[in-house]
This record gives C-alpha cells, structure tokens and sequence, in this order.
C-alpha cells in the first residue's frame, strides 16, 4: 500500500497570477499559473504520480493499474473518480458564475456535476469574493439584471481572511475575487457557466463566452447556504478542523506541530495538500518527503503512516 507524491497540470488563464510557481515551488513554463489540478483524473488536466516505481503515470493509470481497491469501499458508487482538488491562484477576478447539479451535468455535459469548497489559503487585505444573493430574487429579475449589467447589485460581496471555507453547493452564484490564494476541494467536473465577464477578452482578442441560459437553467436564486461552523479538535500532536463534508468529500484542515499519526483505512484514500513547511511521511514500505505545496496520495487501507515535521495541511477523504 501506498504513499505518493504527486504532480499537478496547470492552467493559464487570464485572471491567473504567478504566486503558485513563486512561492509554492511549482514547476510551470506558463507566463501565468492561474491554476494547479493536485488531485484529478479529469482528462482536461491530469495529476501524475510523482515518487515510486510508478513515476510518471497520471493518476488515472495508477488506479488502473492497481485496481479501483485503491480508491476505497467509499469510491464503489461512484463510476468516475469523485473527486478533484485545485490551487488557485487569482491576480485579477474570476467571472460571476455557476455550475450545475449532477442531473442536469449528466443529462446536459456527460459528466458530474459540481459541488465544490473553498479553503482560503491567503489572501490581501481587504480581498472579497462574491457568495450567492443578498437576498431571493425572482427568475424575471434575474433575467432582467443580467440583460442590463446590474447583476452585481443584488449579490452577497464578502471580505475574507486566511483560513475562511465557503461551501458552495451546485447551483450557488459565486467568483473568487482578485488577491485571494485558495485550495478548492470539489466534484470532478470542470462544467461551469458564465454569467459575468467583467467584459474581459480572451487569448483571442474576443470576448470570453457567456452561458448565460444555461446559467439560469440552474442557479439557485437566494443567498448561498454556509456550512455550519466546527469546533478544533485536539488529538495527539495535531488539531483537526472539520472544514466541510458532502456525500462527495470530507475536508479537514490539520495543523501539526511536530509529528502525527495518520491513517489511511478501508473505506477511503487520503488526499494530503501541504499548505506549510517541510514534512517526511512514512509508512512501513516508504519514506517520501514533502514541502509547501505538495500533493499526497495514500492508498485506501495503507492503514497508520506518520507525518514527521511541523506543517498545515488539507486533508480529504470520499
Ligand atoms: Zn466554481
């Protein structure tokens, strides 16, 4: 059983900034890395395995390879890989946009919906992004707000600080706005529709497209639903932090002082995404050392491993 590191594919698009190549040591040509996909087997952006004989296989490969046993009992429902997980790096705004639940993505694209979280990494002073409506509107209202440019006027603008989580479930409005560093933990899917542009033009010298009827097939009219704040919890070495969990992922934010003991059980593998500092992880087959920015894959039923160094780190599960 398995611990790997992984290696990412990035994006460049035109709201991206360069911080995840500066200070998060990625390995990227990109003139702008706007994003890292850490954990996917998504085909617009696989992640590959990056220590161990497998070197060099996406993780798509890897599981091929080895058998879907690696993925845990909890993957069994799912017929893709349920889950992918992103840095983003965002110098400028994203659009105003949404994604779609998994009936409508299914029947409409071919693939998962999305539901998707947020865990801001870092961020300026004073950075918002956007969060759903301040309050419900109606159909024709939004129809009418989106034909005259006064969307903005009517949606939930909310300042953040580090280490804050938005769960924005399918169907939510949402943007990242300019200034704002964020892991994102979410379904594997990369459907999204765009409402708002900002008027933006694209690598073409165009305008970028707008999906704007799909996007009122599917957006949830009312202000975004929170997941509900937890308590940190104490373990041995560690806390842990419950960020939020969905019948698609469970996320924590952990934060280890020296050392912890972690495990890796039957029903699912374990995505560790180092947030800070320089940590080795060792199980009794292999020792593979990670820093600031790296992804970890464990294999479902590696059973207990051991995170040596001071770091914070997310940690999800199916
Ligand atoms: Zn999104």
């Amino acid at each position: 059983m398995a611990i790997l590191k992984l290696s990412p594919s990035f994006k460049d698009y035109i709201w991206g900034g360069t911080r995840l190549r500066d200070e998060y040591s990625k390995k990227c040509d990109l003139d702008r890395v706007a994003e890292s996909w850490e954990l996917s087997c998504h085909k617009d952006g696989p992640s590959f395995v990056a220590s161990g004989g497998d070197a060099g296989l996406t993780l798509a490969e890897y599981i091929e390879k080895h058998g879907r046993g690696v993925l845990g009992s909890d993957c069994e429902s799912f017929e893709e890989f349920p889950i992918l997980i992103k840095l983003i790096d965002a110098k400028d705004n994203l659009s105003v946009q949404v994604h779609p639940d998994n009936d409508y993505a299914m029947r409409v694209e071919g693939e998962y919906g999305k539901t998707e979280m947020w865990y801001i990494v870092d961020c300026d002073e004073g950075a918002q992004l956007l969060y759903g409506f301040k309050h419900e509107i109606s159909k024709e209202e939004f129809a009418s707000r989106i034909a005259d440019n006064t969307l903005l006027e009517v949606t939930n603008s909310v300042k953040v600080k580090k280490g804050d989580v938005f769960f924005i479930r399918s169907g939510t409005l949402h943007a990242i706005g300019k200034g704002i560093l964020i892991a994102e933990i979410q379904q594997n899917s990369n459907t999204t529709y765009r409402i708002y542009d900002y008027g933006r033009v694209g690598a073409d010298g165009k305008p970028r497209q707008l999906h704007v009827e799909k996007a009122k097939d599917v957006t949830t009219l009312a202000p975004a639903q929170s997941y509900p704040e937890t308590p940190v919890e104490q373990h041995d070495g560690y806390t842990s932090k419950l960020l939020s969990s969905c019948e698609y992922f469970t996320t924590y934010a952990l934060d280890i002082e020296a050392s912890a003991e972690l495990e890796a059980d039957e029903k699912s593998f374990v995505s560790l995404l180092i947030l800070e500092g320089d940590v080795k992880l060792t199980n009794e087959n292999e020792t593979i050392e990670a820093k600031k920015g790296d992804s970890v894959f464990i294999t479902a039923g590696s059973g207990k491993f051991t995170v040596c160094g001071g770091c914070k780190a997310v940690m999800t599960k199916v």
